[in-house]
């Protein structure tokens, strides 16, 4: 017996895009994703990608626990293969599902005939089938509406398949298919999950992440190292840039009011991110900020950060609690990384009073008190890069 894994990708995702791109890159996702683990050949027919292993000691259950993180897939299952025909359909699904049917109580039989040259009509398939395995499996009753087991039969376009459970997709895009942006990422909670979700949208993320040696220590950056490592399952692989901070964070600290000193530090961010991402051909920067939270993300705050921004910027957190937030860190398992406890840059020279209601006129004066473009120059030139990629 054939074990293969079907990976359904669902019509709904594809309004609006160009399908035949759509699947191109998901395809090209999922083969570099499992390329580790052995031979396969892939095809797709009817919304459906079909994974068949060379060899039967191919280790379907790690394959499908890494599909379960790639973007674009709404389902995917494992499932035995059968020749067309209902003996065959009947042998199989005896033998494939004698486990999981032998532990239950309640069953249903669903087909799917995309094959409509099939003998029998589903609503047959269904009736016989689900008569046959009653009389083998005395365990078990008919219950349509909440069944613990769905034995589904699909006749395609070549053979038939049979499986018993269906697994719940990442869903959203498949990573590529929305361009490419660049995440400010710190050690924190919030900005991981904010490069989860735009990635969920199909886009291509970068991360950026300022240090401040000596006030920020080594153990820091590898807290966000290991962040984007956590992150590469969801987003493919990801550049990871990582700017000297120091001197910029001194000259704020010797040259500027105390109370407007976060909110310089921010937009000097985003200048650098700017830069970055425009050599990266990056179009737009992605920050994990949500309204309120502290006082360098109130509206007037904000406000003045994007007054640098000559690109969009994302902020997918920006209406969340933080209680909502932490539950996806935890989904994704960054939560544990997030919360070790080493300083960000963020945090050194924080103000005591910084302005919660910073205006653009007052904040540009206390700026323009010191000519940052060398410093800034400087940083950019002296970033380093990194790769992270799971899959290589
Ligand atoms: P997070 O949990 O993501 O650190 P936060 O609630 O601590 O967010 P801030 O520290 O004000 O909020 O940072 C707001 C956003 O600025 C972060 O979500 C992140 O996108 C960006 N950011 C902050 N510090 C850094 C850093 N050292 N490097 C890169 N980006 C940063
Ligand atoms: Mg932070």
């Amino acid at each position: 017996m054939q074990e293969i894994i079907l990976v359904k990708y669902g019509e709904m995702a594809l309004k609006g895009l160009n399908k035949r791109t759509f699947e191109d890159i998901l395809v090209k996702n999922i083969k570099r994703r499992i390329k580790s683990l052995g031979k396969t050949e892939i095809t797709r027919a009817q919304s459906t990608i079909c994974i068949t292993p060379a060899d039967k000691f191919y280790d379907t259950e790690e394959a499908v626990d890494r599909l379960k993180k790639v973007f674009g897939i709404a389902a995917l299952c494992r499932a035995a293969v059968c020749e067309k025909d209902f003996e065959d359909i009947k042998r199989v699904s005896l033998e494939y599902l004698e486990d999981a049917l032998s532990c239950a109580s309640t069953f249903k039989v669903t087909a799917k005939r995309a094959d409509k040259s099939f003998p029998m009509k589903s609503p047959e398939i269904c009736r016989e089938l689900g008569g046959v395995l009653l009389s083998r499996f005395h365990n078990l009753s008919v219950d349509v509406n909440n069944p613990e087991v769905t034995v589904t039969v699909e006749i395609r376009d070549t053979k038939a398949y049979v499986h018993g459970e269906n697994i719940k997709g990442a869903g959203g895009l498949p990573v590529g298919t929305s361009g490419h942006a660049m995440l400010l990422l710190s050690g924190g909670i919030d900005s991981p999950v904010a490069g989860y979700m735009l990635a969920k949208r199909g886009v291509h993320i970068s991360a950026i992440h300022y240090v401040s040696p000596p006030y920020t220590s080594e153990r820091a950056r590898l807290k966000v190292e290991q962040l984007c490592e956590k992150l590469t399952p969801y987003c493919g692989s990801i550049a990871f840039f990582c700017v000297p901070f120091t001197e910029i964070q001194e000259a704020i600290k010797n040259n500027c009011p105390e109370e407007f000193f976060t909110i310089i530090m921010r937009r000097l961010m985003m200048e650098i991110a700017q830069r970055i991402s425009d050599r990266e051909k990056c179009m737009a920067l992605i920050t994990g900020e949500s309204v309120g939270q502290v006082a360098s993300q109130t509206m007037n705050a904000i406000a003045c950060t994007d007054a640098v921004c000559r690109m969009p910027v994302f902020r997918p957190l920006i209406g969340m609690d933080k209680t909502e937030i932490v539950e996806i860190a935890r989904k994704i398992d960054t939560f544990d990384t997030s919360v070790l406890p080493y300083e960000d840059c963020c945090t050194v020279f924080t103000p005591r009073h910084p302005k919660v209601r910073p205006l653009l006129a007052d904040v540009e004066a206390a700026q323009n008190s010191f000519d940052f473009s060398e410093l800034v120059e400087k940083a950019v030139n002296e970033t380093e890069l990194k790769i992270f990629n799971l899959d290589l």
